[in-house]
C-alpha cells in the first residue's frame, strides 16, 4: 500500500469503534466500503426474502439472523480492508481489530497459497488387483482428463482451470487388504468446488469401471485439500521481548499439546468463521479441512506459529482455506453479496488470503491477552453488557447495572449472571 492509500485507511478507521450505527455506515460508505442501497437494507433490519430461503433449504420456517460487524485496522499484502464478521461472541471483532492495528503501526502482514486444486475421491472398496487397477488408469489418465473436461468441467477450462491430475492411491481396509482410491485433483477456479467436483467424480465412474473391470462404491470431494493450502506471515518488528519470549511458549504448547492445541485452533477460527458466514461460505467444509490438516502429522497441532526473528516476532497461518466468490449461495444470498462486495476481492484465493490473516491475527492477540493480562478481564468486560441483558435488565437499568458489574469484575476478577441478576434485584430494591 502506498503511503496516501495507508494514511487514508488510518483515518477512515481511527475512532471507529465509537461512532453509532449510522455513523458507522456513513464511514463505510465514505470509504467506498457500502453503497447507500446497502445502508438502507442494513437500516431496515436486512429483512430477507422468505421466498429465497425456500430455494436454499427444505422445511422452511424463517430466518436466524447473526450480528454482522466490521473489524477494522487490516492491512493485508499492502491492501486495506473492511472485513465483515457474522458472529455472536462478544470481543472477536474487537479484538481482531485492536490487534491488525498493532500490526498496521507496527509490523505487516503478508500471504500466499501453495497449490491450486481440489480432490475429489472416487473409491473402490474392495479392489480385486490393485497393481492392474492402478496401471490402467494412470495409462489412461490423459484420455479420462480429456473426457472430463470436455464434457463436464468445461466451463473451469474456459477460466483455465479444469482436471489436471489423477493419482491412485491403496488405503487400507484394517482387514490386511486394501482399497483402490482415485484422486482427481481439480482446479475450481473462484469456486469452493464441491458440486463440481463431484460431478467429475460422477462421471468418471461409469469409465474407470469399464476400463477397469472394478466396483466403484463412492465419489465424493475431500475436505482434506492438503493441494491448496494457505499461507499468512505476521510480522512485529521491535517488539518487547518478555511479550515475545511468552507468546513464542504459547505457541510451543500449542505445537505439542493437542489439547491446547484445540482450542488455539478454535480461537483462529473465531476469526476465519464469521469471515466464511458473512460471505456464504461452507464454513463446515473449511473448519473439517483445518482440523484435518492440523492432525495431519499424527498428532493433533496448532496451525499456527510464532518465533522470534532477529528483533521481530514473527507467526505463521498454514492450512487449507478453500472458499469461493462464486457458487453455492454466494451469488444468491443478499448479505453475502454485500460482504463480497464490502471486501473488494477479486478471486477466491484473495478471499482465502485475508481469512488466513485475520485468523492469525486473531490468534496474536489472544495469546497476547493470555500471556499477560488474561483473557478473562477484556472478554468479561464486553459479555458483561449480555449479562445485564440476560439478567431482564430494561433499557433505564442497563448502564447502572453494568457499571455494578464492571466494579464487581474490578474487584473480584469474576462476574457471573447470578451476580448480574442479584445485583438487578437490589437495584429494583433501591428504586
Ligand atoms: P456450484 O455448484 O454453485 O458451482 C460453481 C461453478 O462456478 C462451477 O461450475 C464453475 O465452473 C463456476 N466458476 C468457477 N469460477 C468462476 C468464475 N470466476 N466466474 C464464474 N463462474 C465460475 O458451487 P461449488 O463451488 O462447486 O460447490 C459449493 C457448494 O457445494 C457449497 O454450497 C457447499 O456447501 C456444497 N457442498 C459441499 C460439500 C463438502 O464440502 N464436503 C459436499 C457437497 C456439497
Amino acid at each position: 500500500m502506498d503511503k496516501q492509500n495507508l494514511d487514508l485507511a488510518k483515518q477512515y478507521f481511527s475512532g471507529f469503534s465509537k461512532l453509532n450505527f449510522e455513523e458507522r455506515l456513513d464511514r463505510l460508505i465514505e470509504l467506498g466500503a457500502l453503497s447507500t442501497e446497502d445502508k438502507k437494507f442494513l437500516s431496515d433490519g436486512c429483512k430477507m426474502d422468505l421466498s429465497l430461503a425456500e430455494k436454499f433449504i427444505e422445511n422452511v420456517i424463517g430466518y436466524f439472523q447473526l450480528p454482522i460487524g466490521v473489524a477494522t485496522n487490516f492491512v493485508i499484502d499492502k491492501k486495506a480492508y473492511a472485513i465483515p464478521m457474522a458472529v455472536e461472541e462478544t470481543s472477536i471483532i474487537a479484538a481482531a481489530s485492536k490487534t491488525a492495528k498493532w500490526v498496521r503501526d507496527s509490523g505487516r502482514i503478508t500471504t500466499h497459497i501453495v497449490g491450486k486444486e481440489v480432490i475429489g475421491q472416487i473409491q473402490v472398496a474392495k479392489v480385486s488387483d490393485y497393481a492392474k487397477f492402478k496401471k490402467v488408469i494412470l495409462q489412461e489418465k490423459n484420455n479420462f482428463m480429456d473426457m472430463v473436461n470436455r464434457d463436464v468441467a468445461h466451463g473451469l477450462v474456459r477460466r483455465g482451470g479444469g482436471v489436471t491430475d489423477i493419482i491412485v492411491r491403496a488405503v487400507e481396509r484394517g482387514d490386511g487388504q486394501f482399497m483402490g482410491v482415485v484422486h482427481v485433483l481439480v482446479d475450481a477456479c473462484d469456486a469452493m468446488g464441491a458440486n463440481i467436483v463431484n460431478q467429475v467424480c460422477e462421471y468418471l465412474k461409469g469409465p474407470i469401471q469399464e476400463l477397469t473391470g472394478e466396483t466403484v462404491t463412492m465419489c465424493i470431494l475431500s475436505n482434506l485439500v492438503d493441494s491448496k493450502v494457505t499461507h499468512a506471515r505476521v510480522e512485529v518488528d521491535n517488539i518487547d521481548m518478555t511479550l515475545a519470549s511468552k507468546i513464542v511458549e504459547a505457541s510451543l504448547f500449542a505445537k505439542q499439546d493437542p489439547y491446547r492445541a484445540a482450542t488455539n485452533n478454535k480461537g483462529v477460527l473465531n476469526g476465519i468463521d464469521p469471515i466464511l458466514i458473512a460471505t456464504g461460505n461452507d464454513w463446515r467444509a473449511v473448519e473439517a479441512g483445518v482440523h484435518a490438516y492440523a492432525a495431519r502429522s499424527g498428532q493433533y497441532r496448532s496451525v499456527t506459529s510464532w518465533n522470534i526473528e532477529d528483533d521481530k516476532l514473527v507467526g505463521k497461518f498454514e492450512a487449507p482455506l478453500v472458499l469461493g466468490i462464486v457458487g453455492g449461495v454466494t451469488k444468491l444470498h443478499p448479505m453475502a453479496q454485500m460482504s463480497l462486495r464490502m471486501l473488494g476481492v477479486e478471486c477466491a484465493e484473495e478471499l482465502s488470503k485475508i481469512c488466513a490473516s485475520v485468523g492469525l491475527i486473531q490468534n496474536l492477540g489472544a495469546l497476547k491477552a493470555l500471556t499477560t493480562e488474561g483473557i478473562i478481564e477484556g472478554h468479561m468486560k464486553l459479555h458483561i453488557k449480555n449479562l445485564a441483558l440476560g439478567a431482564g435488565a430494561k433499557d433505564s437499568e442497563a448502564p447502572i447495572l453494568q457499571e455494578r458489574l464492571e466494579k464487581v469484575l474490578k474487584e473480584t476478577k469474576r462476574v457471573s449472571p447470578s451476580q448480574a441478576t442479584e445485583i438487578l434485584k437490589e437495584m429494583r430494591l433501591e428504586v
